[in-house]
């Protein structure tokens, strides 16, 4: 068995539940279920990343939690299983020194917009981040008939290549990637993706034939920045929830 990579030092216990509390604030949001994961990177190590054990992402806790190199090798997995996709993280850190925080998803109302030839469009300021274009994955591309999943390093190196300099990509036939330079930004917009989708399926309904006025990139940009502080906000409502139901 290879030695395990070394840890890039101790972090807060804050750090730890605000992560462990991450996965339960997407699941209570829809966003995840049974499956998908959030990841933050380590505050002191660049080259290190945290997410939750292999579990459903609604019963995490502190003690679930894993160090990663970016070959998300576990540290200190103790016996504790990883997730499969968990190289789509370790991969985005590589390729995207301004991100540190990733949740890959599966949300159900994402999923059409990597089906069908129908761009992901802005529907509202608070989805803002997707005006500047989103672009989907094709795993088949590269890899042919595969099981859809991102589960080696050489195939999350190609999903952060098709990301980009983005923050959000779909994958076809499977959900999502959202990613931030915090933890709450990244959770927000994880968050918004869905509910944007939602919006987007129900405008596309109402529309018909008829042009649907969504954020242009200039007005996605512009739009984008008062996220950075209201992320902050949705984060103090959906962590005090959290709080509520655990005792960290
Ligand atoms: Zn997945």
């Amino acid at each position: 068995m290879s030695e395990e990579p070394k840890s890039g030092g101790p972090v807060s216990d804050a750090f730890i539940a605000d992560l462990a509390a991450a996965s339960r604030i997407l699941a209570a949001r829809g966003v995840v279920d049974a499956f998908g994961h959030v990841s933050q990177r380590h505050p002191d190590a660049p080259d290190r990343y945290f997410m939750c054990r292999a579990k459903a992402p609604a019963l995490a806790t502190p003690e679930d939690i894993i160090e990663y190199d970016l070959d998300s090798n576990a540290v200190n997995a103790e016996g504790r299983g990883s997730f499969l996709e968990r190289f789509i993280h370790g991969e985005i850190y590589k390729a995207r020194p301004d991100l540190n925080s990733v949740v890959h998803s599966h949300s159900p109302s994402v999923i059409p917009f990597g089906l069908v030839d129908c761009k992901i469009e802005a529907m509202f300021h608070n989805a803002a981040f997707l005006a500047a274009g989103v672009p989907v994955f094709d795993i088949s591309e590269k890899y042919g008939p595969t099981d859809m999943l991102v589960s080696d390093g050489d195939k999350g190196e190609t999903f952060a290549e098709c990301l980009g300099d983005k923050d959000i990509a779909l994958m076809r036939a499977h959900g999502s990637v959202a990613c931030g330079s915090s933890l709450q930004l990244a959770v927000f917009r994880a968050v918004f993706t869905e509910v944007n989708s939602r919006i987007q399926h129900w405008t596309m309904d109402l529309a018909g034939n008829k042009p649907i006025a969504s954020l242009d990139e200039e007005e996605g940009r512009l739009a984008d920045v008062p996220n950075n502080g209201a992320c902050l906000r949705a984060w103090d409502l959906w962590r005090r929830e959290v709080r509520a139901e655990t005792n960290w």
